[in-house]
């Protein structure tokens, strides 16, 4: 199937209030270009440098989603652009991300990444520490910073139990926090290979790359930032 269909495709299978991040890394722009002319708007990407040069080249009513790991020294680059940042794992990182909203007279929506994986590679902070974040006087002071969500990757295996328990959890916490942060409102989670799984246990924002894209070739001249 073309990008187009895929993405008709995939659409059409999201029920009503679940947003889709269509995930762009690695793919030139003219390929972004068919996604946009089937009339789609909010993109992600995990690297800034990637996000940067695209952002240049691209239409400007493109929502730029950063997903990937973010380190402070670069936040500055997407500051006057950027929609939303899923990958907010830190309150060094929020301070930073509030500081250079407020040189940009903006408020940037972020999105806490909680670890609900069972592997050592994945980012994020454990369910103690996001709410003793959120509870922290040096996180109440910020400003130009607003958490409207949660964002978890399940751990990368074929064990479906496995993976929908993790979404499982990363729900009933948001749940249980929502009442004392009514900001709340996204749950990211579910990418090309289990975004069915992770709408049926509450996700509002699936992260799709390959199933709109193809296979991501990052050796042969891919952009790789
Ligand atoms: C690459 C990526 C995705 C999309 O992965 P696919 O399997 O291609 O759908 C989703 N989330 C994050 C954080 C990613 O880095």
């Amino acid at each position: 199937m073309s990008i187009k269909e895929n993405l008709h495709h995939i659409k059409s299978s999201l029920p009503p209030g679940v947003t889709l991040i269509a995930v762009t890394k690695t793919h030139p722009p003219e390929k972004l270009m068919e996604v946009y002319n089937a009339g789609h708007r909010i993109f992600g990407e995990n690297k800034v440098q990637e996000m940067c040069d695209k952002y240049e080249v691209l239409p400007k009513d493109i929502q730029w989603h950063l997903i990937g790991h973010l380190q402070s020294n670069k936040v500055k680059y997407i500051a006057p652009f950027v929609s939303l940042i899923h990958s907010a794992d830190s309150l060094k990182l929020l301070q930073e991300i509030d500081k250079q909203a407020l040189k940009n007279s903006r408020v940037i929506d972020c999105l806490l990444q909680i670890y609900i994986a069972d592997e050592e590679t994945k980012f994020g902070l454990s369910f103690e520490e996001a709410e003793e974040l959120l509870s922290s006087e040096a996180f109440q002071q910020l400003r130009n910073i607003r958490i409207t969500g949660l964002m978890g990757m399940a751990t990368n295996t074929d064990d479906q139990e496995k993976i929908r328990s993790e979404f499982r959890s990363l729900r009933s916490f948001f749940d249980r926090l929502k009442p004392s942060h009514p900001s709340l409102r996204h749950i990211s989670m579910g990418m090309s290979s289990d975004y069915l799984l992770a709408i049926e246990e509450g996700s509002t924002m699936v992260r799709v790359g390959s199933s709109i894209f193809g296979n991501r070739n990052y050796s042969a001249g891919a952009p790789k930032a």
